[in-house]
């Protein structure tokens, strides 16, 4: 939307003169140094002249008999003859030397009608108007372009967010200089901005600065003296007020994940009327493990058993003896008896035990399959001699006996108010917590947004209306499994408990490392796609697993969206970071290929919704996710191939948003905890108050057509997407779509065009709803 800036002029100006020519250049004879000529032309050697350029001569012919000798020279002519006083007039294109054989011939000129120098002044000409519209395009596409420009006061003070493209900031080099300025043009700040790339790929400057004073607009200037300018924008500067009657805190301490759902369950007692329990169908693995153990002292003679039984089902109980016959030349056999296994070892004449660990491991499985598997030591060839030894298995799992072992249901609490028989379905929002186990904070969003929606329905007109408009589902651990674990074996537990890796795999020593990234086992996007940020190793904690939707974790998902098509909203509630973020999440490396981004309309919504959804985090106290961890997930975190906000967003068009909640642990004090569940929970009702305004709008957008020097663009009431022609046809919504004007930014694109050009269009809000044609001229 910018002109350029008299820096910019001066710049292109110089340039210019830089390619303008020097008179005589290079000592090539021009007309200007025509020979003079000789009367005999062995006074001249032409070849010391180097390459020649040709002229227009003229030539003045007495009679037509002389101009046809001249012709028969070969003489190249242009079509001029004209009739002049002294015979007839024609101009041929000669060299000097020409000129100088020519005139060894007798045919002397009369002057130059046009020299190599004119040429030049032509190119010269050429050369100018190239550049001079190359200027008028890099000031479109902007030497730089501000794509934003927030300011934000949180709780760590006053902070200008900056972000600013380079279009030639391919280099490490290319350096960029933001300014900051009030509102009389007086520079408060100025300082040298990040360079930020991804996958290779430079994507942007940015800069984050800390502020006394709000700015008036800001400045980014390339080395090239090419600058650009935008106003500054607030970021989250209208956090809403809660009414004193409105019921929250509910949250005590850290809920585990049969805490959580217990707290569903006594919900849905309570609130019969505008509650209901969705069992989703597919059973986890549960948090029960087989009972193991690996017996022996060394890699080469470490046997490692396996109870088929898992623990609680009497695995535990299980007790394996590796014996020594105490008798010479003892075969190795093996026993079993209830919960128990013996091996008696092989001896040799002398009675030593000689059974190595890859021959008791081929007993184990050939003789005591129906109680145990067994395996040498991590792949080792199992060539040590095996040592007498007593063990009992054991599932190594520490939480207390009410936890259950077995496969859990996982189960979403629905909330609705004021159903009417036969009613149409309703928007569906699906808020679901902690897909990764080790983030404690997650539930506690999730059940704190169940409460405050369940007990503020009888007196909040807010929350009665967000119940009575939408169809909430919220499902607090989606990863029961692996939380248990999290909360009683190993914090840091990040997966599913799903075991998928082989042979080498199954000594305990491995038990922290077994399991499934939940939020990469998705089908859109996916390491099976080629997309990036997922393992294919089985102990990586981002572990893709062996196929798309392995998982029935993932399949309960894909289920209740499947089930429940009415779902336009989900939010997936991960920490840490403070971020909030939207599709698309994934890219192949190569190149940076992400999924299809969404369309400037979308987009836009994204942006919009999630200011107000974010203004709601803010009003707990003060917490400001940022702009620069605010946008599409390759944007401002990583790729997470086969995560399930675009398994949502592109399988079924439901905007799936992602928080990263709380800025320090995975497992903070619960103080810190309780506040970051206050917060998301606050960020949680914004959402649902975006997806009741989804629902009630059925008006149209309006949009604004904009020209100047023969460019147009477009803004709108809302996010719309406009669809437009400039040949004067009627627009649809098949004609030409209005784009975004790059990522990052707010603005739409500059449409290059002619003035008078016009221009038809019309406009469609993200729920479809219409505006009616309209027409422009571009000025
Ligand atoms: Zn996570």
């Amino acid at each position: 939307m910018r002109k350029p800036s008299h820096l910019t002029l001066v710049v292109v100006l110089a340039l210019s003169a830089a390619l303008l020519p020097t008179s005589g250049g290079a000592g090539v004879p021009g007309a200007a140094n025509l020979p003079v000529l000789p009367d005999s032309p062995t006074l001249l050697d032409p070849k010391g002249l180097g390459p020649e350029e040709a002229s227009v001569v003229r030539y003045v012919l007495p009679t037509r008999k002389r101009l046809d000798a001249f012709v028969d020279t070969g003489v190249d002519l242009d079509h001029f003859v004209d009739r002049v006083a002294g015979g007839l007039e024609v101009h041929a294109i000669v060299t000097p030397s020409e000129v100088v054989s020519l005139a060894a011939l007798g045919f002397r000129p009369s002057g130059v009608v046009r020299s190599p120098e004119d040429v030049r002044s032509v190119l010269a000409e050429r050369a100018i108007a190239i550049r001079e519209e190359r200027r008028v395009q890099a000031s479109h596409e902007d030497d730089v372009k501000v794509l934003r420009a927030d300011y934000y006061e949180g709780a760590s003070g006053n902070m200008l967010y900056i972000e600013a493209h380079h279009v030639a900031g391919v280099l490490p080099t290319d350096l960029l200089v933001a300014t900051w300025a009030g509102a009389d043009g007086t520079i408060q700040g100025a300082r040298q901005m990040s360079r930020f790339t991804d996958s290779g790929e430079y994507m942007y400057h940015y800069l984050s600065v800390s502020v006394t004073e709000r700015p008036h607009s800001v400045t980014v200037l390339t080395e090239n003296l090419t600058s650009d300018s935008l106003d500054v924008t607030d970021w989250v500067a209208e956090p809403p007020t809660y009414e004193e009657t409105y019921l929250s805190d509910f949250i005590t301490h850290f809920l585990d994940p049969t805490e959580a759902y217990a707290r569903i369950e006594a919900i849905h007692e309570e609130f019969p009327g505008i509650t209901e329990i969705i069992e989703l169908p597919h059973p986890t693995n549960g948090y029960g493990e087989q009972a193991r153990a690996t017996i022996g002292s060394s890699n080469a003679s470490n046997v490692v058993v396996v109870s088929n039984a898992e623990g609680h089902e009497g695995g535990n109980e299980l007790v394996v003896r590796f014996v020594d016959p105490g008798a010479a030349d003892s075969p190795l056999s093996v026993s079993t008896g209830d919960n128990e296994v013996t091996v008696s070892l092989a001896t040799n004449t002398v009675g030593a035990v000689t059974s190595t660990a890859a021959e008791v491991v081929a007993a184990l499985n050939a003789d005591a399959a129906s109680l145990v598997s067994a395996y040498t030591y991590r792949g080792d060839a199992g060539a040590g001699v095996v040592s007498p030894a007593e063990t009992t298995l054991d599932d190594g799992l520490d939480a207390p006996d009410h936890i259950s072992r077995e496969p859990f249901r996982v189960r979403a609490l629905r909330l609705r108010g004021n159903v009417q028989p036969g009613e149409e379905p309703r928007v569906g929002v699906f808020i679901y917590s902690q897909e990764h186990a080790r983030e404690w904070s997650t539930p506690l969003v999730a059940i704190e947004v169940a409460e405050r929606l369940a007990r503020n329905y009888a007196t909040d007109d807010n929350t009665r209306s967000l119940l009575d408009t939408l169809d909430i589902f919220i499902v607090p651990s989606m990863n029961p499994d692996g939380s248990h674990y999290s909360f009683y074996d190993y914090a840091s537990q990040r997966k599913t408990r799903g075991n998928h890796c082989s042979d080498a795999y199954h000594d305990s020593g491995y038990a922290n490392s077994w399991g499934v990234d939940l939020n990469r086992n998705f089908s859109v996007g996916s390491r099976f796609d080629g997309y990036s940020g997922a393992s294919s190793s089985c102990t990586s904690s981002t572990y893709s697993g062996p196929e798309e939707l392995s998982e029935p974790e993932a399949k309960n998902e894909v289920w209740l969206v499947n089930e429940f098509p009415n779902i336009k909203f989900s939010m997936n509630v991960h920490s840490t970071g403070n971020y909030f973020m939207w599709p698309p999440g994934a890219y192949i490396a190569e190149g940076r290929v992400p999924l299809p981004r969404p369309t400037f309309a979308e987009e836009s919504y994204f942006w919009e919704a999630g200011e107000h959804i974010l203004n709601h985090v803010k009003a707990h106290r003060g917490t400001v996710v940022t702009p620069a961890r605010t946008g599409p997930v390759i944007d401002v975190l990583y790729s997470a191939a086969g995560n399930s906000a675009d398994e949502h967003w592109y399988n079924r068009g439901i905007f799936g948003w992602d928080f990263e909640v709380g800025t320090t642990a995975f497992q903070p004090p619960f103080a810190e905890g309780h506040e970051e569940a206050m917060e998301f929970a606050n960020g949680t009702i914004g959402l649902l108050e975006v997806a009741r305004d989804y629902a009630n709008d059925d008006s149209p957008p309006t949009s604004t057509f904009h020209s100047s020097g023969g460019d147009f663009w477009f803004t709108s009431s809302e996010p719309a997407t406009i669809h437009y022609t400039t040949d004067g046809s009627e627009p649809t919504t098949e004609s030409e779509v209005y784009e975004s004007g790059g990522i990052r930014t707010r603005d739409g694109e500059i449409v290059h065009s002619t003035g008078g050009t016009s221009v038809r269009w019309l406009s469609v809000d993200i729920q479809g709803n219409v505006e009616a044609a309209q027409q422009g001229t571009v000025a």
